[in-house]
Parts: C-alpha cells; sequence; structure tokens
C-alpha cells in the first residue's frame, strides 16, 4: 500500500504522473480521473478561495500530448486491471470510476490545443470501455467560451456524452472582482454560459464562502437569483450546485475566509429550488 486516497488529496504527483491525477470524490462516491493541463499553476482568474499552490496569471502550456495518452492509457489499465485499488486502500463501495474530470491547476480551456486534448481523452476513455458509463466533465470558469477553439472542445465533448460544470460565483460585477478576480463581466459570462448550454450539457457551479464573517449580502443573492430567473429561458441549463471551501485557500487571503454556513446554503437552494432548478449542495 503507498497511502490511502483522501477526499481532500488532489496531488497531481500522488501517483507520480505528469497530467492524470486520482481524487476519491466526496461529490461524485467514487474514483474520479483528474486530468490536469495546467501544469504550471496558471489561470486567467484568481478566485480568493483558490488551492492552487504558487497559482500565477496566464494560461497552461503546450500539452505533450503523447505523454498525456501514455499516461491515461497507463492509468487506467492500472484502475480497470492492476491493483491501483489495493495499493491505495480503496474502500469496496468506491471502487468506480465516476467520472474523468478536466479540473486542473488553473483554467484547462486557456489550453491552446483545447479541443484536440478533448478529443483525445474521449477516445481513449471510449477505447477502454470507461465510456459511456463513466461521465466525462469539464470544469470550467466558462470565461473563455467565446473562443471558437474551446467551442470545438465543447463540441467533442458533446459527442462523448460529457458535461461542462460552469463556475458562476456572483451575479454582480463587484462580486466577481472581489471573489474572482474576473475581467469578465456578468453579461458576458452569461453569454459564454448560453453558448455552452446550447453546445454541450451544462450545470452551474456555484462556491460560496465566508469572506470576513460577512456571509452572503442580500445584494448578491438577489442578483443571483435574478440572473437564475432570467436565464431559464433562454437555455436548457437545469442544474445548480452549491458549495462550499473544504480545504484551506491557497491565496493571501486565506485568513479571511471560512466556509459558509450551512443554513445559508440551504436557505439558497431553497430558492434556487423555488425557480425550478435542481440543486445539490455539498457542505
Ligand atoms: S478559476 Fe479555478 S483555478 Fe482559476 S483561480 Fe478560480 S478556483 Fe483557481
Amino acid at each position: 500500500m503507498v497511502s490511502k486516497l483522501s477526499t481532500n488529496d488532489h496531488s497531481s504527483d500522488v501517483v507520480g504522473l505528469k497530467y492524470i491525477y486520482p481524487v476519491l470524490s466526496r461529490r461524485a462516491g467514487g474514483l474520479s480521473i483528474g486530468i490536469n493541463f495546467n501544469t504550471n499553476n496558471a489561470c486567467n482568474w484568481r478566485c480568493l478561495y483558490c488551492q492552487v499552490n504558487n497559482l500565477t496569471l496566464g494560461a497552461a502550456p503546450e500539452l505533450d500530448f503523447a505523454l498525456l495518452e501514455r499516461e491515461l492509457r497507463y492509468f487506467l489499465n492500472d484502475v480497470l486491471f492492476g491493483n491501483f485499488y489495493d495499493r491505495f486502500d480503496v474502500d469496496a463501495d468506491k471502487r468506480i470510476i465516476k467520472d474523468i474530470a478536466i479540473a486542473g491547476d488553473g483554467e484547462p480551456t486557456t489550453l491552446k490545443q483545447f479541443a484536440e486534448a478533448v478529443e483525445l481523452i474521449g477516445k481513449i476513455a471510449t477505447e477502454m470501455g470507461v465510456f459511456p458509463s463513466s461521465d466525462y466533465v469539464l470544469i470550467t470558469n466558462g470565461s473563455l467560451i467565446h473562443q471558437p477553439k474551446v467551442q470545438q472542445g465543447l463540441q467533442a465533448l458533446n459527442r462523448y456524452g460529457g458535461q461542462v460544470w460552469f463556475k458562476l460565483d456572483s451575479a454582480t460585477e463587484e462580486g466577481r472582482r472581489l471573489f474572482n478576480n474576473a475581467s469578465l463581466s456578468c453579461e458576458a459570462s452569461v453569454e459564454n454560459l448560453l453558448v455552452s448550454s446550447r453546445l454541450c450539457n451544462t450545470k452551474l457551479q456555484t462556491c460560496l464562502f465566508d469572506l470576513d464573517k460577512q456571509g452572503l449580502s442580500e445584494k448578491e443573492k438577489d442578483a443571483y437569483l435574478a440572473l437564475l430567473g432570467k436565464i431559464k429561458s433562454r437555455c436548457s441549463v437545469r442544474k445548480v450546485m452549491l458549495y462550499t471551501v473544504a480545504r484551506q485557500s491557497k491565496q493571501p487571503e486565506a485568513s479571511r475566509i471560512t466556509p459558509m454556513p450551512a443554513d445559508v446554503l440551504q436557505g439558497l437552494a431553497e430558492a434556487v429550488r423555488a425557480l425550478d432548478y435542481d440543486v445539490s449542495v455539498s457542505i
């Protein structure tokens, strides 16, 4: 046994691979196979709760496609036919590949060859019998979905039955600047969300965290609900995932951040359900 994988262990080097990292996922209830394109820890946002070490502003580096292919084939072989689960002492009820998730140490859609990479992963996982029974997920801040190469990637994701988890932490311009350091306006983000939902099955993911013990302001809550109400007739997005911070932020603001209280999350979830969305809450 090397070590027990935990739901908190997102380290890309836990299995000694460059692009692949396994996570026993709280949300998924099994093994989530993460694919990290951002091996340089670069993102185009800087969310205050971000857990990426040495996060830098920028884009994913050139991808070594041959290495990604070797690593993915090797790792899937180890999980499907090798002793991966025994080595990492994975509980019997978690010995299932729930998903392959493109979600790394930065924004994955900043990768120049994003569409080709989505296609390659889909092809290998299909060949090896992982898809379609396991999910194919892209976790994104959605900021680059106006770009043709990202849209091609979403089309490829859709061909493999995948889904986009689109980050929307705030529906106010101030909130987006404060929480995410995002320059993209709320309106542009909504446009990207609409495009995403046209190209691929899309869910919203919203991280709520308590900054300076201020809780969730009425202004933020109202704007969020108003936005969800407004987009309902314009797109097919019907699922919303609300969650809070589970691990310490690696950003300078870490000491100002605590998990959002459960009753606040549940209260917002109720209000979103009243708008006819399917809401999950992860505390
Ligand atoms: S979008 Fe994701 S990777 Fe980028 S700063 Fe925010 S939490 Fe970190």
